[in-house]
């Protein structure tokens, strides 16, 4: 099946006389006819037990997601940061660490450089353009993994999946992409060399503002087996000696997260938010094809607008990540950075005259959105950190929705006209 078809009909087959929408199984419990059976269930979950780590509806959508992708087994989680978090902590225990490109949602970078560094776990950022030889040469001995995102939020930069998946199979270790902005509709990291997917499906996927949610996706190819993971290849005393490799075979890093991580920390979507991911991803290809026009649209009039002075959107002719997009993107998706002339001022006043597009702390949305990064995310920072950062006071991240686009440029025009 395509990815149009994938969308509509992978996860959930209904029986004969069955209904034909996946049904939202709203229950913390499943019942069996024997204590043994119950008894076996600890020894090796192979059946929905408890609603804190797997439910018969989210079972629905990681089934989709991971046929999306391409990928053997999925996971999902309650938010994107529970999915990046668990992705690392699968492979890291206190003492290890792991390798991160810097270019990556700034949630992430606080839950990597501080709350993972209180667990024992040191995260090494590196710049994700640099040459192969210097990103190899932050990987140590312990160094368990490496994290990087297709297309970064808010620097819309394009990671170079090929090699980066390159370094961390020399060092033995796999390499995890953050496949949010791009979704697998744009963009399946696997087919690069990459090995575990993470997303925010609070973004395209859920694709409505509803709702947060997350999900791990494990390609199935990674060798556990070389030595380095002896967690995935020896008995786990926590499930009466389970060995990961041997009885899970492919699927072995998706259910040691669920039985390790998820049974553990329990941050596990409801019945409910999965029945609205479903119901969200049914229209993904459709909705990102348009997400994509649209923003390139944008993305061309405001680089002909002699009120702005950069514009970062790596389906644009010229961008400095236009050629990794062309390897990597079926499209840029719908977001757009820009550095208004005139600064902060400018910036916030080009805002507050938007009519249309609304002023929020969110991306991805179906609904144009403008965020301030100087004024909101990097608020405490000041003109010169931001700078630094490579935020520039004037710039605006500006994720296009699914409005007639006469009716998203026209809001901007005006909305610039008083600028
Ligand atoms: C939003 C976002 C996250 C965090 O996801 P939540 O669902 O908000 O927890 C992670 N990565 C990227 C690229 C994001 O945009």
């Amino acid at each position: 099946m395509r990815d149009e078809t994938k969308c509509l009909h992978e996860g959930y087959t209904p029986e004969n006389g069955g209904p034909g929408v996946m049904p939202i199984v709203q229950s913390t419990t499943y019942r069996f006819d024997s204590t043994e059976h119950i008894g076996d269930l600890f020894n090796m979950p192979n059946a929905h037990m408890y609603s804190r780590f797997s439910n018969p509806t989210v079972e629905c959508v990681e089934k989709k997601i991971a046929s999306l992708e391409g990928g053997v087994a999925a996971m999902c989680t309650s938010a994107g940061q529970a999915a990046s978090l668990m992705s690392v902590l699968n492979l890291c225990k206190a003492g290890d660490s792991f390798v991160s490109t810097s270019t990556i949602y700034g949630g992430t970078v606080n839950l990597f450089a501080v709350t993972l560094k209180r667990f024992g776990i040191e995260c090494i950022f590196v710049d994700a353009d640099a040459p192969a030889e210097e990103i190899s040469a932050a990987f140590k001995e312990n160094t368990r993994c490496m994290f990087a995102e297709t297309i970064a939020n808010p620097a819309l930069a394009v990671a170079d999946i090929e090699k980066l998946a390159g370094v961390a199979h020399a060092h033995g270790v796999p390499l995890i992409v953050d496949n949010t902005f791009a979704t697998p509709y744009l963009c399946k990291p696997f087919e690069f060399g990459a090995d575990i997917v993470v997303h925010s499906t609070t973004k395209y996927m859920d694709g409505h503002a509803l709702q947060v949610g997350g999900v791990i996706v494990d390609s199935g190819k990674f060798d556990w087996t070389n030595g380095k993971f002896p967690e995935f290849t020896e008995p786990d005393d926590s499930y009466h000696g389970v060995v990961y490799t041997r009885d899970l075979g492919a699927a072995a890093y998706i259910a040691k997260a669920r039985m390790q991580l998820m049974r553990d920390i329990g941050a596990y979507p409801s019945a409910m938010s999965g029945f609205l991911l479903n119901l969200g991803l049914e229209t993904l290809p459709l909705r990102m094809e348009r997400y994509c026009q649209n923003a390139y649209k944008v993305a061309k009039f405001l680089s002909n607008c002699d009120k702005v002075s950069a514009v970062r959107y790596p389906g644009l002719e010229g961008d400095k990540y236009y050629e990794l997009g062309k390897k990597y993107l079926k499209g840029a998706s719908g977001v757009i950075s820009f550095d208004i002339k005139g600064g902060k001022d400018a910036a916030v006043r080009f805002m507050d005259g938007l009519k249309l597009a609304c002023n929020e702390v969110h991306v991805a949305d179906i609904r144009t959105c403008v965020l301030h990064p100087a004024s909101a995310t990097h608020r405490q920072l000041t003109d010169e950190q931001l700078v630094a950062a490579g935020i520039n006071p004037g710039m605006i991240r500006l994720s296009v929705g699914l409005e007639h686009i006469d009716d998203i440029l026209e809001d901007i025009k005006s909305s610039m006209d008083k600028v």
